[in-house]
């Protein structure tokens, strides 16, 4: 018996680093599997926002939906992490970014596909969305915009 609870105990916990999707976030996850970065916009006072919920974090209305982010942004700040989580499943440094999106809400992402070096990551760089698979989920990062190396 102590086997089976132990079984089911590593089933229900995913490694904490893997998101796991609510119902107000599965559209947003959903989304990233196609390549497609969703967010949500309030009609009532027409702002996006980020993280996703059913009430806007600008006006408290729920009159929102779901709208296709044209995934550009730039680099607000970052720090680069020099031991990466084993989940990332990366060797040396990855950065841990805060992105402005053109639509004008912050979020936490990874700049990937750049030398992860202050003379490569450039605060205000003009980033855009790329999407990248870890295991059995798809997550959001950014690379530069127009140049990789
Ligand atoms: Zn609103």
């Amino acid at each position: 018996m102590q086997g089976s609870c132990n079984q089911a105990r590593t089933v229900c916990m995913p490694h904490p680093l893997i998101p796991v999707p609510t119902p107000e976030t599965q559209e947003f996850w959903d989304g990233l599997t196609r390549s497609v970065f969703r967010i949500r916009e309030c009609c009532s006072c027409g702002k996006f926002y980020f993280p996703p919920s059913p009430i806007c974090s600008h006006c408290s209305s729920r009159d929102v939906r779901w709208s296709d982010a044209s995934g550009k942004g730039s680099l607000y700040s970052y720090t680069i992490q020099q031991k990466p989580a084993q989940f990332w499943a990366t060797e040396g440094p990855r950065s841990v970014a805060l992105v402005r999106l053109e639509e004008g809400p912050l979020l936490v992402s990874s700049v990937v596909n750049c030398e992860q070096t202050p003379e490569k990551l450039k605060l205000d760089m003009d980033l855009k969305a790329t999407f990248e698979k870890f295991a059995d989920v798809t997550v959001l990062c950014f690379e530069p915009l127009g140049e990789t190396s």
